[in-house]
């Protein structure tokens, strides 16, 4: 079986997604997001992600951390607010009093045995839309009975080593393609397969990125992608939608950085620097 028709993601695509905004917008028309995750020196996971969805222009923003990161998130995001778990080091009990438009989860999460508990818990009970990333998808590989917990398009952000936990290897790209096709029909869910072209799967459709470099292969790239993606669904796109504009201008944000920085010198803050520009460039 081949894996049928790729769609190119470029500025046309991008664009036809556009929501624009309007003179009388108020930050309750974009949604409050909400990204779960951190621990123990991995607090920058989050705050990078959490930068990165009001940097896309999500409404309002929460982070959901360990206590140990609370003064570090408060101070290096202050638009941000924070909720912290009881535990110091490690997110081991959910508890949120606010119905989230979106939930981004995983990223610098870890995988103590209390937060893989937590995460089985807060999927049950959850009825926001998800995007999961990282250690959120490393849980879900090994507690495959989490998965029919997926709320509806659900997206999921693996790069190749979480994805191959999450599907089992593969031959070639045909059969990496058609067993990503597969999972993605099962749960429901859209998979963004990151890389240098990131792939997006959702059942049949195949999207190919067109944009990014080798300067994004960095520490907090991902973390990055995960707060845009969620940024861009609390403001009311389609999580598809959301996935295929998100890897666009997450790879634009890293072109227009590069031209100051360098391959070598790019940091993932300096992608979250451009994302405005990268708006900007669409025009
Ligand atoms: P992660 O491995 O979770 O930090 O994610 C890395 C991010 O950087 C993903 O969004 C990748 O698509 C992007 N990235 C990594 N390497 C490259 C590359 N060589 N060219 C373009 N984008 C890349
Ligand atoms: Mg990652």
């Amino acid at each position: 079986q081949t894996p049928g028709q790729a769609e190119l993601i470029g500025k046309n695509e991008v664009l036809s997604l556009y929501k624009p905004r309007y003179k009388y917008a108020h930050k309750g028309d974009y949604g409050h997001c909400l990204l779960i995750g951190g621990s123990y020196g991995k607090i920058g996971s989050v705050v990078l992600a959490t930068k990165s969805a009001l940097r896309i222009g999500a409404g309002l923003a929460t982070a959901y951390i360990p206590e140990c990161g609370y003064e570090i998130l408060q101070t290096s995001v202050p638009e941000a607010m924070v909720v912290t778990d009881e535990e110091d080091d490690y997110i081991s009990n959910v508890v949120i009093d606010f119905d989230p438009s979106v939930i981004g989860i995983g990223i610098g999460l870890g995988t103590h045995e209390k937060t893989v508990d937590a995460f089985g818990k807060f999927l049950k009970q959850n009825k926001s839309k998800l995007v999961i990333d990282a250690d959120g998808i490393n849980i879900l590989a090994k507690e495959s009975r989490f998965l029919e917990y997926l709320p509806e398009r659900a997206v999921l952000t693996p790069h190749p080593g979480e994805l191959k936990r999450l599907i089992g290897d593969w031959k070639d790209d045909f059969d990496k393609i058609n067993k990503t096709k597969e999972f993605s029909k099962k749960y429901d869910c859209v998979v963004v397969i990151k890389g240098a072209n990131t792939l997006i799967i959702y059942d049949d459709n195949i999207y190919v990125n067109t944009t990014g470099n080798p300067g994004m292969a960095t520490a907090g790239s991902g973390d990055v992608l995960t707060g845009i993606i969620t940024g861009l669904i609390s403001q009311g796109y389609d999580p598809l939608h959301a996935s295929i504009f998100g890897v666009y201008l997450h790879g634009s944000s890293g072109d227009l950085a590069i031209q100051e920085t360098g391959y070598q010198g790019l940091l993932a803050g300096d992608i979250v620097s451009y994302i405005g520009k990268s708006y900007i460039e669409l025009f």
